[in-house]
C-alpha cells in the first residue's frame, strides 16, 4: 500500500480535513503549497495565477505520506488495522446490523457493525457487494494511457507544467524538492519494456517546450503506465453500507481530483455519522448520497474537461484539433476562462 505511487496535489479541503482529523503536522512540516500552475503549448509557457483568483493554493504531499501519517495516529491511538484480508464477505447491510466476514492468517473472522463504510478502492469488495439492480454505472475510457516515472532529480520548474503538445500531453510534476514525477501520454497497448530512461527523458524534453531546458534527468525509481478512465457508480449508499472514494468513483488523474474526492466522501459521511451518534438524527446519512454525488460530478466534469482540453485524441479530424487549440488559446487569454480553471483545481467548497 505504502509502495504504489499515485496522488500528489492536495486541495484546501483535503488539507482542512487532515488538520481536523489532527493528522497535518508533518504535512505542514514538509509539504510545498504551490499558488500556481503553468500551461505550456505552441512553444510557449503560460502561469494560471491560483491564488489570485481564488485566494486559495494546493499543496503537494504525496499520497503514499498522507497514508503514513493516517496509519501512524491509527497506532498511537491502537486500533488495529487488518493488512490483506482475504475472503472478504460483506452481509446484511439491509438491516441495522450489518456484518462484515473475512480470512486472516488461516483463521476466519467476523465483525458486526452499525455501518460499514466501503473505502476500499475500485477493485474492493463493497461496491461489488451491491445488488446490481439497484446500481447505476457511469463510464468513460479514454484512448490512451500516463506513463509516469518517478526519479530523485530536482524538479524542471517550482509548479506543475501541464503540456499540450501535438504527439500527446505531459506533465511535470514533484513529490519534494529533489524528487520528481513526470508523465507522457502514451497508447494504451504501449508497454514499460519500450521506454528504457532514455528514451523517456528524450520524448520529454521534446514535448515540454521551453522548460526543457532546466529538466535534470537521471535514472528512474519507478515507472508505470495507468489507463485512463471516468467512472461513477449511482448510489453511493446501499442501507447500512456506504461507498467512498475509487469504490464509487474515479477520475483521470489530469484533474487531480481522486484522491481529493475520497477526502470529501470522508468529509461528508463521516459529518453524517457524528449527527448520529451524538444527535441520534439520520438526516446526513439519508442525505450523503445525493450530497457526495453532487460535488463527484463537478470533479468528473472538470477532469474530462482537462482531458480533452490537454491530450492529443488519435481520432481527432483537423476541425476538432483546431477547436481544441482555440479553446487553449481561449482559456490563457481570458481572465475569466482561467479563474474558472483555478476555481476547480483548488477545489470547490463542501
Ligand atoms: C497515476 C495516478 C496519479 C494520480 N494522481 C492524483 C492526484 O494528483 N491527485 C488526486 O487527488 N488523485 C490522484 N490519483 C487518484 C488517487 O490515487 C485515488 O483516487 C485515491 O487513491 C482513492 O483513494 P481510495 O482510498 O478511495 O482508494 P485506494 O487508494 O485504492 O485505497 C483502498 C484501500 O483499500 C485496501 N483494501 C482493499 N481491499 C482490501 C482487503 N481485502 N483487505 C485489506 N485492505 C484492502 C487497499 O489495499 C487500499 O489500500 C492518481 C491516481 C493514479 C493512478
Amino acid at each position: 500500500m505504502l509502495a504504489r505511487i499515485r496522488a500528489g496535489v492536495l486541495e484546501q479541503t483535503t488539507v482542512d480535513l487532515l488538520e481536523q482529523a489532527g493528522v497535518a503536522q508533518r504535512l505542514h512540516r514538509e509539504a510545498i503549497v504551490h499558488d500556481g500552475i503553468e500551461i505550456a503549448f505552441g512553444g510557449t509557457q503560460h502561469r494560471i495565477d491560483l491564488k489570485k483568483a481564488t485566494g486559495k493554493s494546493v499543496t503537494i504531499y504525496g499520497q503514499t505520506e498522507v497514508t503514513h501519517d493516517l496509519m501512524d495516529a491509527r497506532d498511537e491511538a491502537g486500533l488495529p488495522t487488518v493488512f490483506e484480508a482475504e475472503q472478504v464477505s460483506l452481509h446484511g447491510f439491509e438491516t441495522d446490523q450489518p456484518l462484515l466476514r473475512y480470512r486472516k492468517d488461516g483463521r476466519d473472522h467476523e465483525i458486526t457493525c452499525d455501518f460499514i463504510a466501503g473505502c476500499d478502492g475500485y477493485h474492493g469488495i463493497s461496491r461489488k457487494s451491491a445488488p446490481e439492480a439497484a446500481l447505476r454505472i457511469f463510464e468513460r475510457e479514454y484512448p490512451f494511457g500516463w506513463l509516469g516515472l518517478l526519479s530523485e532529480t530536482k524538479p524542471v520548474a517550482d509548479e506543475l507544467i501541464y503540456v499540450h503538445h501535438p504527439d500527446g500531453f505531459a506533465l511535470c510534476s514533484m513529490r519534494s524538492h529533489t524528487r520528481s514525477r513526470y508523465y507522457l501520454q502514451c497508447p494504451l497497448d504501449d508497454h514499460i519494456e519500450s521506454w528504457p530512461d532514455e528514451r523517456f527523458w528524450l520524448e520529454l524534453k521534446r514535448r515540454i517546450g521551453p522548460a526543457a531546458a532546466n529538466l535534470v534527468t537521471g535514472p528512474s525509481i519507478e515507472k508505470s503506465i495507468a489507463p485512463l478512465r471516468s467512472f461513477v457508480a449511482e448510489p453511493m449508499r446501499f442501507g447500512s453500507l456506504f461507498l467512498a472514494g475509487d469504490a464509487a468513483h474515479i477520475v483521470p488523474p489530469t484533474g487531480a481530483k481522486g484522491l481529493n474526492l475520497a477526502a470529501s466522501d470522508v468529509h461528508y459521511l463521516s459529518d453524517a455519522l457524528r449527527e448520529f451518534y451524538q444527535e441520534r438524527s439520520r438526516a446526513g446519512l439519508d442525505a450523503y448520497s445525493q450530497r457526495a454525488l453532487s460535488r463527484v460530478w463537478k470533479a468528473e466534469r472538470f477532469s474530462w474537461w482537462m482531458t480533452s482540453l490537454l491530450h492529443s485524441f488519435p481520432q481527432n479530424d483537423a476541425f476538432s484539433r483546431r477547436i481544441q487549440i482555440a479553446e487553449l488559446d481561449y482559456l490563457l487569454g481570458s481572465p475569466m476562462a482561467m479563474a474558472s480553471l483555478a476555481e476547480n483545481y483548488v477545489g470547490l467548497p463542501f
